[in-house]
């Protein structure tokens, strides 16, 4: 049994059962023992992989449309170009290289991560670390300087904890986690009904709030309005809010039982963009999207990116670039790559563009907005 399980059984038997939201935050952010803090789960031999890992495309194109994004702004002089949970730095490392060709944009941007996680800050600054631009590190984005910003969050939601209400009698009472007989992890819930979700739903019904995450697209968005900029979001996800949770745990590309191991597996959830979006509009923000990943990267010109990578490819590179393609934008389940068989993005993931009010619909969202 692992260190954080046991704290987590005595903490359940001193102050009785923990809410999800409290059982997940800890798993994956206990300050010693959580998941993120304790490891770098991403790559082959990981839990998980993510697009900057799959391809430099993904960050390329990032880093050319915040360069756009900038332009359309005004150019401002100082623009603050943040990262909501980084992972390993290659999507910054690959954005920065290819905002690079607006040279006025580079010597603009000074960057700033978001990140909780000792070892992958570790990773950013070996990563980022010889960049002439300054990059400053944070816990929560409530430190970032003031400013203009451009704001790029890659499967961050979806690392966050949530809540679960279950219809029980006519009533939604809080998902709890507790111990069984064997003293295992058990789900339950809460004494006390939630009076104030008014959803129609069968009995055992489940609804899934995250309200971490709409807590930071609050701050975030009413960050933008004050004081300018954009944020692009991205992740899987889904378009309205719906009855039903999502809670997942993967370890080593498999899935296993979201209670069995904590802190030595990723749990995540599908982000219900439906919430963000509401929470950035009841903070005055512009609401872009949501768009599907393989919309967006299309319409920033990946297949364009993709033939230029491939001119100067070798046969074995070309295949590569071509599965990572295909990965990043198809819409199709079960795709052959590399002897492995994976999920195209295209479809699952999706994307929100934040903005300030009054901003021009921003690159790659013209064909769809909301
Ligand atoms: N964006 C990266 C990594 C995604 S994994 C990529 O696409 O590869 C989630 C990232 O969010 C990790 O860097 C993790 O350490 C970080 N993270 C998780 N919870 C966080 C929190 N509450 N605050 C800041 N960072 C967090």
């Amino acid at each position: 049994m692992s260190a954080l399980a046991r704290h987590l059984r005595e903490l359940i038997a001193q102050e009785g059962p923990l809410t999800l939201e409290r059982f997940m935050g800890l798993a994956l952010g206990h300050p010693t023992m959580g998941y993120y803090i304790t490891r770098d789960p991403f790559g082959v031999e990981g839990d998980f992989t993510t697009a900057p890992e799959i391809s430099q495309m993904f960050g390329e194109l990032i880093g050319l449309w915040a360069a756009e994004t900038w332009v359309a702004m005004g150019a401002p002089p100082r623009i603050r170009l943040v990262e909501l949970g980084p992972g390993r730095g290659t999507l910054m490392q690959d954005a920065l290289r290819a905002a690079s060709v607006v040279p006025a944009f580079a010597q603009a941007i000074d960057v700033h991560l978001v990140e909780t996680s000792p070892v992958l800050a570790q990773a950013q600054k070996a990563t980022l670390g010889r960049l002439a631009i300054p990059v400053t590190w944070h816990g929560g984005i409530e430190t970032i300087p003031p400013g203009p910003a451009i704001v790029i969050a890659n499967e961050f939601f979806d690392a966050l904890p949530v809540r679960h209400y279950v219809n029980q009698a006519g009533a939604w009472r809080e998902r709890l986690v507790g111990l069984d007989q064997g003293n295992r992890f058990t789900f339950g819930v809460s004494r006390e009904a939630e009076t104030s979700i008014k959803a129609q739903a069968p009995e055992g019904a489940v609804i899934e709030i995250g309200a971490v995450g709409q807590r930071i697209m609050s701050a975030l968005a009413g960050r933008l309005v004050a004081q300018g900029g954009a944020a692009l979001i991205i992740d899987y996800g889904y378009t309205q809010t719906s009855i039903g949770e999502t809670l997942q745990a993967l370890r080593g590309h498999r899935f296993v039982d979201p209670l069995d191991q904590p802190g030595e597996a990723d749990l995540t959830t599908h982000v219900d963009f439906a919430a963000l979006g509401r929470a950035a509009r009841a903070a005055g923000a512009g609401v872009h999207g949501p768009i599907t990943q393989g919309v967006l990267l299309t319409g920033l010109g990946i297949l364009d990116r993709a033939r230029a990578l491939t001119r100067r490819a070798d046969a074995a590179q070309e295949g590569q670039i071509e599965a990572a393609l295909a990965r990043l934008i198809s819409a199709q389940a079960g795709i052959v790559v590399g002897g492995g068989v994976v999920d195209g993005m295209g479809q699952l993931f999706k994307a929100i563009c934040v903005t300030a009010p009054g901003m021009a619909t921003p690159a790659g969202f013209e064909h769809r907005q909301s």
